[in-house]
């Protein structure tokens, strides 16, 4: 593209380090470049596509922004702060064609896929909210594909953009540091199991029966758990040394987390002989619109002992920023706590 300007082609290289290494979001900015160039480049593209509508602060440090297209579709990203290290969950499409009975995400429908530009400025815009312009990413910085959308039926943008945040004069985040979740789209867990240079990967399971799986992940009716877990047999010999992928499991009080239910799943995991997996449990974060109520924390603290009494590592994940809405699956663009989602207000079905 510089060239297309008469400009030498280093200038190429000298805007993607503008934009992925300082994270510079205007090329007024990039003072290093001649001015005329500048002024050519800000008439003839765009450096951000993505603009911050608000932004909510947990009690917990947990961050939700709520952020939009340039032509309108809203766009969620969570920062959740630890001791140890840093997380952004970032967003692979606007809104979920995916209709999870227990997810608020799923409410919005599908609006559309984002580009590779937009999943990857969602986590520079992070970036420089919580750390100052131009400074390095921190190394301990870790990447989850856990926010609205199914990452795997925008698979060649999610690829592209992992490949842009992994360049080491851009952000420099590098695919351990990145885990990628689906709902269990089949063809793509073989696809992603073949790619050199992969993250880790997290299937969503939360039913080890075919008939409850249907009715809370309707995805199950197109991949059944038969499928579901040949793919991830396969998927598990392509682990390297000492990693591990895990498997989540919402807990729905009632519905999915009896001592029968734990039984199951350890059956499933044995008749498939997944040895290299860690079970994640997910006590259900609620919402108004939801039917479900999350289980007691006795119940997840038995359930997970009962896993691993069977040899089963099994981990509960603390629920984070539940307070603005930036939970798992509570990711539908809601603007105040109250009511309208954006969608509604901008109209979008
Ligand atoms: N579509 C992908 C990526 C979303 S990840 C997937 O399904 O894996 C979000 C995780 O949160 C998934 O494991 C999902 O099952 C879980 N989840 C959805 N709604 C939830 C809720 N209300 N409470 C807790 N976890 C939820």
């Amino acid at each position: 593209m510089a060239a297309n300007f008469g400009e030498p082609r280093y200038r190429a290289n000298q805007i993607f380090k503008a934009v992925h290494q300082r994270r510079l979001r205007s090329f007024d900015e990039i003072t290093d470049l001649p001015k005329k160039f500048r002024e050519k480049l800000i008439e003839a593209a765009d450096i951000s596509r993505l603009s911050v509508e608000s932004r909510y602060v947990s009690t917990d440090g947990t961050r939700r922004y709520l952020m939009k297209t340039a032509d309108g579709y809203p766009v969620e990203t969570v920062y959740i702060p630890t001791e140890s290290r840093d997380t952004i969950c970032f967003s692979s499409q606007s809104g979920c064609p995916l209709k999870c009975d227990f997810c608020l995400t799923a409410k919005l429908g599908l609006l559309r896929n984002l580009t590779a530009g937009e999943i990857v400025e969602q986590i520079i815009i992070v970036l420089n909210d919580v750390y100052s312009v131009g400074t390095e990413t921190p190394h301990g910085t870790n990447l989850v594909g856990m926010g609205a959308g199914e990452p795997f039926l925008n698979f060649e943008n999610l690829i592209s953009a992992l490949e842009i945040m992994s360049a080491e004069d851009g952000l420099f985040i590098v695919p351990n540091r990145v885990t990628i979740s689906t709902a269990g789209i089949v063809p793509k867990i073989y696809e992603f199991a073949r790619l050199e240079n992969r993250p880790h990967l997290a299937i969503s399971l939360s039913s080890a029966s075919d008939t409850l799986r249907d009715k809370l992940m309707p995805i199950n009716k197109r991949w059944n758990l038969d499928e579901l877990m040949t793919a991830a047999k396969e998927f598990e010999g392509s682990l390297k040394r000492g990693e591990r992928f895990t498997f989540e499991y919402v807990m729905l009080g009632g519905v999915n987390d009896s001592d029968s239910d734990a039984a199951t799943l350890a059956k499933l995991l044995d008749d498939y002989q997944l040895s290299r997996v860690k079970i994640n449990l997910i006590p259900h974060n609620g919402a108004e619109q939801l039917d479900y109520e999350t289980s007691t924390p006795e119940r997840v603290e038995r359930f997970k002992k009962l896993l691993e009494s069977r040899g089963i590592s099994a981990y509960v994940r603390q629920p984070r920023g539940r307070d603005i809405y930036a939970a798992c699956g509570q990711l539908a663009a809601m603007d105040n706590k109250s009511a309208e989602t954006v969608t509604e207000a901008i109209g979008v079905e």
